[in-house]
C-alpha cells in the first residue's frame, strides 16, 4: 500500500516547481524572515507560507488546516508567525494549507494543486521534521519514523499518544508520502474538535517551541 501510494503520487507531476515568490521580512512581525506564495488553491487563493527563526538551524516544517473543516490549530502557527523573534530552529509555518476551505481527497493522491504546492515547497526545503496539525482524533502518531520525537512532542502538547495509521487513505497521506520519499520524517497531530482558544494561541505554540529545542527572544 505505502509503495503503491508513493508511485501514484510520483507519477501524477510532483516534479513540477511551485512558483516562489520571496518577500522581506515585515516591521510589524518580528519573527518572520521570509514570506511566500507557494502555490495557489482550486479557487484561486495564494497558499502562504513563512519563515520564522535562525536560518542555518535545523530545518522544519509546520502546516495546518489541509481540511478545511478543522479550522482551530491554524491559530497556533499564526501566534508563532505573529509573536517575537524565534531562536534555535529553522522553522516554516504554513498556517492554511487548503485556503479554500474544502474538504475533498480530490480525484486521487496529488490531484490537487493545494497538495502539489505543499509537496513540491516541501521537496525544495527538505526539513528534518514536518509537523501536520489536524482534528479531531486527539492525539499525536506515535506509529511513525521517529517514536521518540512523537513521544515527546505528545508530553509536551498534553495530547494522548495514538496510531492514526489508516494506509494512507485519511489523513496520513502527506505525512506518509513524506516519509518514503524524503530523508526528515513527519508526524501527524490531531487535536480535538474544539480545543479552546487559550490552548492554541497561548499554550499549544510555547509547548511546541519546547519540543523543538526552540524559544522566542525576551524582546523584539
Ligand atoms: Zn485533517
Amino acid at each position: 500500500m505505502r509503495r503503491l501510494v508513493t508511485a501514484v503520487l510520483v507519477a501524477v507531476g510532483l516534479a513540477v516547481p511551485a512558483p516562489a515568490v520571496a518577500a522581506p521580512a515585515s516591521e510589524d512581525r518580528p519573527a518572520v524572515v521570509e514570506a511566500r506564495t507557494i502555490g495557489h488553491s482550486v479557487k484561486g487563493r495564494p497558499i502562504r507560507a513563512w519563515r520564522l527563526g535562525e536560518p542555518g538551524k535545523r530545518r522544519i516544517v509546520l502546516v495546518s488546516t489541509m481540511h478545511g473543516d478543522e479550522p482551530h490549530t491554524r491559530a497556533i502557527l499564526e501566534t508563532l508567525r505573529d509573536g517575537r523573534a524565534i531562536r534555535g530552529v529553522d522553522l516554516w509555518v504554513v498556517p492554511t494549507y487548503n485556503p479554500d476551505g474544502r474538504y475533498e481527497s480530490g480525484r486521487r493522491p496529488a490531484s490537487e494543486p493545494e497538495t502539489r504546492a505543499v509537496m513540491a515547497f516541501l521537496e525544495e526545503i527538505d526539513p528534518v521534521r514536518v509537523v501536520s496539525f489536524h482534528q479531531p482524533l486527539n492525539g499525536v502518531d506515535t506509529d511513525t519514523l521517529d517514536p521518540r520525537f512523537a513521544r515527546r512532542l505528545a508530553r509536551a502538547l498534553r495530547l494522548p499518544r495514538t496510531s492514526l495509521d489508516c494506509g494512507g487513505l485519511c489523513h496520513g497521506t502527506m505525512t506518509m508520502w513524506f516519509n518514503h520519499r524524503m530523508c526528515g520524517s513527519a508526524l501527524t497531530v490531531e487535536y480535538g474538535a474544539r480545543p479552546p482558544r487559550h490552548r492554541m494561541v497561548v499554550q499549544a505554540p510555547r509547548q511546541l517551541l519546547g519540543a523543538l529545542g526552540a524559544h522566542r527572544t525576551s524582546r523584539g
